[in-house]
């Protein structure tokens, strides 16, 4: 057995084994004994490389990739976007999904008109057979327009005031470190989550991510959330009323909102709390109500009501997942009639898995009150069930361009039979589809200053990564020993790929690896099993299944395992083997969505090896999963000076929000100037 490297010394504080949970505790006597006697002697391996790890560069010469296309132009300019890179290689450290270089030709040669103006992207560009909804747009932007006819009013029996508020004083103005190559973008993103206040899965960390990137790049960035009973308010600071009396319409009245305004670490953020009985937000929890599609209808529409009633006319609006698919039906079908034409809409997608189908009730809760239009197949219907409403088509066919978090899950969802019935809607509007690969934030997930753990490392001093595997196993009460951690940090969905998971904890045991699994679910019944299960290995010196959702933890285990699992049967982007690969983690995925996209096999990868960081299987079987785990346990072992090669190959990949930052950019540049 090859040589492996041995912790120095133990840097578990007091206050860390404290923290350890009762059940483990009982067993402590146990593995305690098991530890001593397996302690292993070694030497750590070659020394570290000089090499640095790319730190995210500003994007001092970032430009527009994609021409400015005037009024006229803009049928015969526009191709379809970056749903192209989906079918191309990205480079692992520059996974940009920005239109390849033809699209960033100028338009066909085509006089301009002398005086051209934006025109606003069409809303629910259907067939191009179907009849698009009219879009009423500003004088300003395209002079007199004939009025909407009564069948695109919208019939809400609602027709609020115009009441511009003026926006809260209390902001900074948005840096301008990048004025001088792009004009600066007020962007508002509405969402059901972000991290840390309001965390159920990636979608929380993209927001977060995302919205610093965007900050960091000159534009003005705001956050409408719900004002959740469970937000973690220790996390929000300055947390005042901002706007006392928002009254937003739902059924045949309204209901009367208070909105408050917060920052999360330097965010900018609105939380939209509704006073009804209802009580659509005070429920102990995020999701798995249900009444869900109903919570975040009135969400969407109250987030639109606020920025209608503050006065605010963002160039772009972000929504995400299906939550808030809903805001660009109601900025197009309600706020553009009483003025708001400005705003444009990206949606992204996290997930298809989940699309929020409901029945008819929803037009008469929201004023949608046509249901043979809303009905249509060509705007809300569901592509599957005659009679009900589907709010992610919604948004796929109003929002003015659509991403999802990988270009490989942009084809699987669009061509793959991974659309959940939604492929013939991404067909119908793949100009306006592409993918981006999720970023992580590099000031969450950096272990050279992650204060969630005890000694920091960094590519060069990669040997303070094994203080921390020490750690972690004093804090789970695993055997010290020469054995590689095999980690799992997930929800328990089978998205996951949990009979995989299963598989693989007895893999590793009986492959000489130790397992360390965190991971929680909403069903009650797969986190029975999993409890089963963590009895059953409650005496193992070498297993610690973790039933829960622990952010600090998860820290020390990207930064304590060796090995990180992601068994998926689909992943949208994945931001577990992102995170592993910066705390050189070796990755071991199944080779779908974001995961294919950023995970390239040691042995059977194309590309150089230096940029070879993980390990990857196709099929979903223990076989498959065994055909990589297996090749990673063997590796540790028996060519550790590949291992750590390959940590480093991991440690140095630009996973940052830098790329995907650039590529959001010009997605939004992209439909603001369509
Ligand atoms: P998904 O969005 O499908 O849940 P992702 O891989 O995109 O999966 O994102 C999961 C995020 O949630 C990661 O940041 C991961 O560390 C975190 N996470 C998942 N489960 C837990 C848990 N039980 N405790 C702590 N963090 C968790």
């Amino acid at each position: 057995m090859a040589n492996k490297p041995t912790p120095k010394k133990s840097a578990v504080t007091e206050t860390t084994a404290a923290e350890t949970s009762k059940t483990t505790k009982k067993r402590a006597a146990k593995k305690a004994a098991g530890a001593k006697a397996k302690a292993a002697a070694g030497t750590a391996t070659a020394a570290p490389t000089k090499a640095t790890p790319a730190p995210p560069a500003p994007e001092t010469t970032a430009k527009p990739l994609l021409p400015r296309i005037r009024a006229g132009e803009e049928t015969a300019a526009l191709r379809p976007m970056p749903l192209v890179h989906a079918f191309t290689r990205a480079e692992p450290s520059t996974t940009v999904t920005a239109p390849p270089e033809s699209m960033a030709q100028p338009a066909p040669a085509r006089k301009a008109k002398p005086t051209p103006k934006p025109k606003p992207a069409p809303a629910p560009a259907a067939e191009p057979s179907a009849k698009a909804p009219e879009q009423p747009t500003t004088s300003r932007d395209r002079g007199p327009e004939p009025e909407p006819t009564p069948e695109d009013r919208p019939d809400s029996g609602y027709q609020p005031e115009p009441e511009p508020h003026p926006e809260p004083q209390h902001e900074p103005p948005p840096p301008s470190a990048y004025h001088e190559h792009r004009p600066s973008l007020f962007i508002v993103q509405i969402t059901p989550e972000m991290a840390p206040v309001a965390k159920v899965g990636g979608l929380a960390d993209v927001v977060f991510g995302l919205s610093r990137e965007l900050a960091i790049r000159g534009n003005h960035v705001e956050i409408i959330l719900p004002k959740y009973d469970t937000l973690r308010y220790d996390h929000i600071y300055e947390l005042h009323e901002v706007y006392r009396d928002l009254w937003v319409p739902w059924y045949e009245g309204a209901v009367h909102c208070t909105v408050y305004f917060g920052f999360v670490h330097d965010r900018k953020c609105f939380f939209i709390e509704p006073h009804s009985h209802d009580n659509f937000f005070n429920r102990g929890g995020i999701y798995g109500f249900a009444d869900d599609v109903f919570r975040y209808a009135f969400f969407s529409r109250a987030a639109m009501e606020f920025l209608w009633k503050a006065g605010k006319h963002p160039d772009i609006i972000h929504c995400h997942d299906w939550q808030t698919a809903l805001v660009p039906v109601f900025l197009y079908e309600f706020y553009q009639q009483l003025g708001m034409t400005h705003p444009r809409v990206c949606l992204t997608i996290h997930n298809y898995k989940h699309q929020g189908v409901t029945g008819a009730e929803l037009l008469r809760a929201t004023g949608l009150h046509q249901p043979e239009r809303f009905f249509d197949r060509l705007r809300m219907g569901d592509n599957t069930h005659k009679n009900a409403l589907n709010l992610l088509k919604a948004g796929v066919v109003y929002s003015n361009f659509i991403t999802t978090v990988s270009p490989r899950y942009a084809f699987e969802t669009k061509d793959g039979g991974q659309g959940f019935g939604l492929e013939p809607t991404l067909h119908t509007h793949h100009m306006k589809y592409g993918g981006v690969v999720n970023g992580i934030d590099y000031d969450v997930w950096n272990p050279e200053v992650d204060h969630h753990l005890p000694v920091p490392y960094g590519v060069d001093n990669i040997d303070a990564k094994y203080d921390n595997k020490r750690a972690l196993r004093h804090r789970l009460m695993l055997a010290d020993n020469e054995k590689p951690i095999v980690a799992f940090i997930g929800r328990l969905d089978p998205q996951k790929g949990l009979d995989l998971v299963r598989h693989a904890i007895f893999y590793s045991l009986e492959h000489g690896a130790q397992f360390v699994l965190l991971g929680s679910s909403p069903d009650q019944q797969i986190n029975n099993d999993f409890w089963g299960l963590k009895h059953m290995l409650n005496d193992s010196p070498d297993c610690h299944l973790e039933i829960g959702f622990d952010e600090d933890l998860s820290h020390l285990i990207y930064a304590g395992a060796d090995i990180m699992l992601v068994p998926s049967q689909f992943e949208p982007c994945g931001l577990t083997q992102l995170i592993a690969l910066r705390y050189g983690t070796i990755p071991v995925v199944r080779t779908v969505g974001g995961l294919a996209d950023t995970v390239f096999d040691k042995d059977f990868s194309d590309r150089p090896l230096h940029e070879r960081n993980g390990y990857r299987f196709d099929n979903y079987d223990p076989p498959g999963l065994e055909s990589a785990l297996g090749r990673a346990i063997d590796c540790y072992y028996q060519f550790p000076e590949h291992f750590r090669e390959l940590m480093k190959n991991a440690m140095r990949s630009d996973y940052s929000w830098n790329h995907p930052g650039q590529d959001y950019l010009n997605i939004y540049d992209f439909i603001r100037n369509r």
